[in-house]
């Protein structure tokens, strides 16, 4: 009997996931994927996937969706976070707070990883093509952010720093947002993570790096610039014609809070595939399994916008005596009084349109910092498989 073949376009994460799902479901998944390798978009950064959006944890959820851990997968349960003067809060929690994991085309980084079983599972791939017509009857648009919500500026870099991860919060390091430092194995992430004023990324993060230098005392070989940004505004509808998926960050399923959009990709990506395997509907998958807390995590960002400098002092004074999982997990509960902030987050935080990317000539974070090197950038204006067909 012929297998059904389903076009997946991007290989992200949540690309990553359906073909999994649809190759060990006895589909034939076909992955489309602009640039000429996996994780093209980063550089081997390490990443968080969060252990905090739901009681369930992270290897539990791997393994609810099937993943094996042939990635590096490292729970991280003690950290820092620094204030904006500077003041330090140890964190404690009972579980771990994250798992660290590894972005970008190398070895053990969780793309690499993601492919190599969903490849074993018998999923094909096509790399260097931009689709832009689709062919077959089912399609999973998986081609990440369309447009910046938050913007992240960073460097990657060797050091002999021990493990360990540290946030910073103040307004002169991350408007609205947080500057963050991994360091696992010899290797260091230092980022800064913007809500507001994108056009000031690079000196933000000059800053960064400046007040991570007086704070914690560490080492910098063979640096590497990287960035990028996230993007949450939410769009449905989640398929269109009964044909076209949209999944990950291409349907905006990302966390409004912070940017930790992974699960969000991987759950939307292997239910986007139950869908078409199983004959659901994946629109009311996606509102039952997800849309809840992606409303919540708006809801939060309301209320994260208004702490400022002031409130950070306060909301790391409360940090230092609870346990810091179940403190986030508490607000990342659905509820009525979320409702009311999410609706105040949609008037704040419109879908914005798409941007036009110039091409050649094209300075945003993507072009300079992503899988770009072909000048293929995702965020130029096109239209997608989704858009060309219907
Ligand atoms: C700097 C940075 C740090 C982050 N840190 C974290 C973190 O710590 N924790 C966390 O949970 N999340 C984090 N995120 C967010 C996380 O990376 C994303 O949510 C996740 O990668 C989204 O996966 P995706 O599959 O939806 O899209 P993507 O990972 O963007 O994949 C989309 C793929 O589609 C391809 N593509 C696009 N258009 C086409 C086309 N027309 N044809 C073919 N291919 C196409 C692209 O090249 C790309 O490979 C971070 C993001 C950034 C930028």
């Amino acid at each position: 009997m012929n297998r059904q073949e389903v076009h997946i376009v991007g290989a992200g994460p949540s690309g990553l996931a359906a073909a999994l799902y649809l190759a060990r479901a006895g589909l034939k998944p076909v992955v489309f994927e602009q640039a000429h390798d996996i994780g093209a978009r980063f550089h081997g950064d390490f990443q968080g996937l969060e252990n905090w959006s739901t009681g369930e944890e992270v290897t539990e959820m791997l393994a609810a969706l099937g993943i094996e851990r042939n990635f590096r997968c490292v729970p991280n349960d003690t950290g820092a976070v620094f204030g904006p003067s500077g003041q330090r809060t140890d964190l404690n929690t009972e579980r771990p707070l994250f798992y660290l994991v590894e972005r970008g085309n190398g070895p053990a980084s969780l793309d690499r990883g993601l492919k190599r079983q969903a490849e074993k599972a018998g999923a094909e791939f096509r790399f260097g093509v931009r689709m832009e017509e689709a062919q077959a009857d089912k399609v999973i648009v998986a081609t990440g952010p369309r447009t910046p919500s938050a913007v992240a500026r960073g460097l990657v870099f060797e050091t002999s720093h021990p493990d360990g991860f540290y946030a910073f919060l103040g307004d002169h390091l991350a408007p609205q947002g947080y500057a963050y430092m991994l360091v696992h194995e010899g290797r260091a992430t230092l980022a800064t993570c913007l809500f507001e004023e994108f056009d000031r990324a690079q000196s933000h993060f000059e800053q960064t790096l400046r007040t991570a230098l007086d704070v914690i005392e560490f080492d910098i070989h063979a640096p590497q610039s990287f960035g990028g940004y996230v993007d949450f505004g939410l769009r449905r509808p989640w398929t269109r014609n009964d044909r076209f998926y949209y999944v990950g960050e291409r349907a905006g399923l990302q966390d409004a809070l912070w940017g930790f959009g992974l699960r969000y990709a991987l759950r939307s990506g292997m239910l986007a595939a139950r869908a078409i395997a199983m004959g659901e509907d994946y629109g009311a998958l996606v509102e039952e399994h997800l849309v809840g807390r992606l409303k919540s995590s708006l809801a939060n960002r309301v209320l994260f916008n208004r702490l400022g400098n002031h409130g950070y002092g306060w909301a790391l004074q409360r940090l230092s005596s609870v346990d810091v999982v179940s403190l986030l997990q508490r607000h990342h509960q659905p509820s009525s009084a979320k409702d009311v902030l999410y609706d105040i987050g949609r008037r704040l935080h419109p879908t914005r349109r798409e941007r036009a990317c110039g091409k050649e000539t094209c300075s945003c974070l993507w072009c300079e910092c992503g899988a770009a090197d072909d000048h293929t950038s995702p965020c130029e204006d096109v239209r997608t498989a989704g858009e060309s067909a219907s």
